[in-house]
């Protein structure tokens, strides 16, 4: 069969498969591409509400290094990064210090782990290494960098994993898109549509039915798209839930793999100001305060917080991570905003009346309510290695998997693990 005439699904409109889309159309194969939602880029999504004087990023903000994939579709979408700067604060038992550490006696964590020769997790590794009271600062920091930024359990998470990820991510060169991610899955959409990639929104994938012939998948439209190979970009924590896609003949040890898999949860708190107030505040008489103000790191309900240093805007973005967030799923608005607002105050030392009459505009995005997400990304637990490695394993040449899940790196949880992942698979056709 020619080239030409070789269809293909991707299911999925996010990084892995806009770019596996337009990497296939590139090689001649004819994609379409079905998506559930009724926008592009899945958990990329830039958007600016009412009241908000910027676009702001409801999912993915950030480029976590000089990550080749991402910079090099940055530049050829000619877009260009913000580098992020600023100070690290803190503030613990209602002490504030800055630092630019976030897990204390590093070094002495990095000689105990690279001593490792066989992987358990990383609560495992902790009770094993540094259980004695002296130790105490050192495991809160660890938990905290492992749920907050990795939105992981520390009962599943792989340590190997997480040695691999912090010896090789470089915390002082992360960036922003300027005009956010969708600037560039846009860039991608417009590059599919020049090869002739058709893109199906609002249809949500219910069946996929295949055999050596053919595939035909179903969606909640009741449509049916037959094509010869499909590939499949959900997200990890959905097809982790029952029934999301029905496959007939069944293919029990791909959802047996993905069951071991960790995949965490997220909230983020955008909150605009009337203005940078923080600027005000000089807690050592310095001069400079927090003018400098990047990251903020504490013990509040929720602990992390950042602002848009160097640039000038008055948002700021709050985040709360892994099991902790998956407790805040059934809140409402209401109570999300109530809580951030008791947490704001504690971090600037204000009362929550003052906080709430300096708010401008806010929008908090609880993604593990979101039905085509059902989280954040995913983790490596100890067992993901072999997992991955048999779900990476296409399905008689005719089903493949991709997304940020499968990808099998250092990036992991990241858009470039997710284009990572969507380029590989186009790779092997
Ligand atoms: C709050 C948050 C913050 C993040 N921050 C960062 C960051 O700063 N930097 C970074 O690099 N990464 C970050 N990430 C991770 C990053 O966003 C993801 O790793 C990446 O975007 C995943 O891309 P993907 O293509 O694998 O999946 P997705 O983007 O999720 O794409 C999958 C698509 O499948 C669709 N879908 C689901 N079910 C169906 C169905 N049944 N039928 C059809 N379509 C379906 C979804 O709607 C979605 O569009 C963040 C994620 C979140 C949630």
């Amino acid at each position: 069969m020619a080239i030409g005439k070789i269809r293909v699904i991707v299911i999925g409109a996010g990084a892995a498969g806009i770019l596996c889309a337009k990497e296939l159309s590139e090689k001649g194969f004819s994609v379409t591409v079905l998506e559930a939602k009724d926008s592009l880029g899945g958990r990329t999504h830039t958007i600016q509400p009412e009241g908000f004087s910027y676009p702001i990023e409801t999912g993915a903000e950030f480029i976590h290094g000089d990550l080749p994939i991402t910079k090099g579709l940055v530049e050829e979408a000619g877009l260009s990064l913000i580098k992020v700067e600023g100070q690290s604060w803190h503030r613990h038992n209602g002490q504030l210090s800055t630092s630019q550490y976030f897990i204390e006696e590093w070094d002495l964590l990095m000689e105990k782990l690279q001593a490792l020769d066989h992987d358990i997790s990383i609560g495992e590794f902790l009770e094993k290494e540094f259980s004695d009271s002296r130790f105490n600062a050192l495991r809160r920091s660890v938990i905290a960098f492992v749920e907050g930024y990795d939105a992981a359990s520390v009962s599943r998470a792989s340590t190997f994993a997480l040695r691999e990820e912090w010896l090789n991510e470089d915390f002082d060169a992360q960036y922003r898109i300027k005009g956010g991610y969708s600037k560039l899955m846009n860039y991608l959409k417009m590059e599919c549509d020049k090869n002739g990639v058709r893109f199906s929104f609002s249809e949500e994938v219910k069946e996929i039915q295949w055999d050596v012939n053919q595939v035909l998948v179903k969606t909640n439209s009741g449509k049916v798209y037959e094509s010869e190979k499909v590939i499949i970009t959900i997200p990890i924590g959905v097809l982790q839930a029952e029934d999301t896609i029905v496959f007939k003949p069944e293919i029990k040890d791909r959802f047996d793999a993905i069951q071991k898999l960790g995949y965490g949860s997220v909230v983020k708190f955008l909150i605009e100001f009337k203005d940078k107030f923080w600027e005000t505040i000089d807690p050592f008489n310095d001069g400079v305060g927090l003018k400098k103000l990047g990251f903020f790191f504490s013990d509040a309900s929720i602990p992390t917080w950042w602002t848009q240093h160097p640039m000038d805007s008055a948002l700021f973005t709050g985040w709360l991570a892994g099991p902790r967030a998956e407790e805040y799923k059934f809140k409402s608005q209401e109570e999300g905003l109530a809580e951030a607002v008791k947490a704001l105050a504690y971090i600037f030392g204000y009362t929550e009346d003052e906080i709430r009459n300096k708010i401008k505009a806010w929008r908090i995005i609880n993604w593990t309510e979101d039905a085509y997400s059902k989280g954040a990304y995913t983790y490596a637990t100890v067992e993901a290695p072999q997992a991955r490695k048999q779900l990476i394993n296409p399905i008689e040449n005719i089903i493949y998997f991709a997304g940020e899940g499968l990808y099998e790196g250092p990036e992991a949880g990241t858009v470039e693990a997710a284009f990572a992942s969507g380029l590989k698979v186009a790779n092997e056709f």
